[in-house]
C-alpha cells in the first residue's frame, strides 16, 4: 500500500494540492470534473441493467458535457498540458449534438388523449392504456 500512500501524499501535497488558493481552486475543478465524468458510467450501467438492454440515458450526455467542460477548463487554465487539452477540446461537440437530437425526439412524442402518457413518435397505441394514437394527438375514431 506504499504506492497508494505515495499517490495520495507526495512532496507534502495531498492529491497534488498545496496550500495556494488557485492550486486548491483548480485542483478542485479538476477533481470535480473527474467525479462528474466518471459518474456517467454508473448512470449508463444502472439504466442498462434496469432495462436489460444497452441504453444511454440523457443524463449520461449531460454528465459527459459537464465533466468534459470542467476538465477542459482545468487543462486550459491550470494544467496547460496540450495532451489533456486536446483530449477534451472537441468532445463537447457529439455531447451537444446528442442532447439536441434527444430534445427533438422528445418534442415529437405524442401525448395520449386517454391518459396523458407521453408516447414515442410513430406510436400507434398508448403503451399505458392502449388508446389508439394519431399524429395530431387527438383521440382516433
Ligand atoms: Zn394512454
Amino acid at each position: 500500500m506504499d504506492w497508494l500512500t505515495h499517490l495520495v501524499w507526495h512532496d507534502g501535497k495531498c492529491l497534488g494540492v498545496d496550500g495556494n488558493f488557485w492550486t486548491v481552486f483548480w485542483k478542485g475543478i479538476g477533481w470535480l470534473g473527474n467525479a462528474v465524468f466518471f459518474s456517467r458510467f454508473f448512470v449508463q450501467w444502472q439504466a442498462t441493467e434496469r432495462k436489460r438492454q444497452v441504453v444511454v440515458p440523457v443524463l449520461f450526455w449531460w454528465l459527459s458535457l459537464a465533466g468534459s467542460l470542467l476538465l477542459l477548463s482545468y487543462a486550459v487554465f491550470y494544467n496547460k498540458d496540450y495532451v489533456v487539452i486536446f483530449a477534451y477540446a472537441f468532445t463537447w461537440i457529439p455531447y451537444i449534438r446528442n442532447l439536441m437530437i434527444h430534445h427533438r425526439h422528445e418534442e415529437r412524442h405524442l401525448a395520449c388523449p386517454g391518459c396523458g402518457t407521453s408516447c414515442p413518435p410513430q406510436s400507434n397505441f398508448c403503451s399505458s392504456c392502449g388508446t389508439r394514437l394519431t399524429a395530431s394527438g387527438e383521440k382516433a375514431p
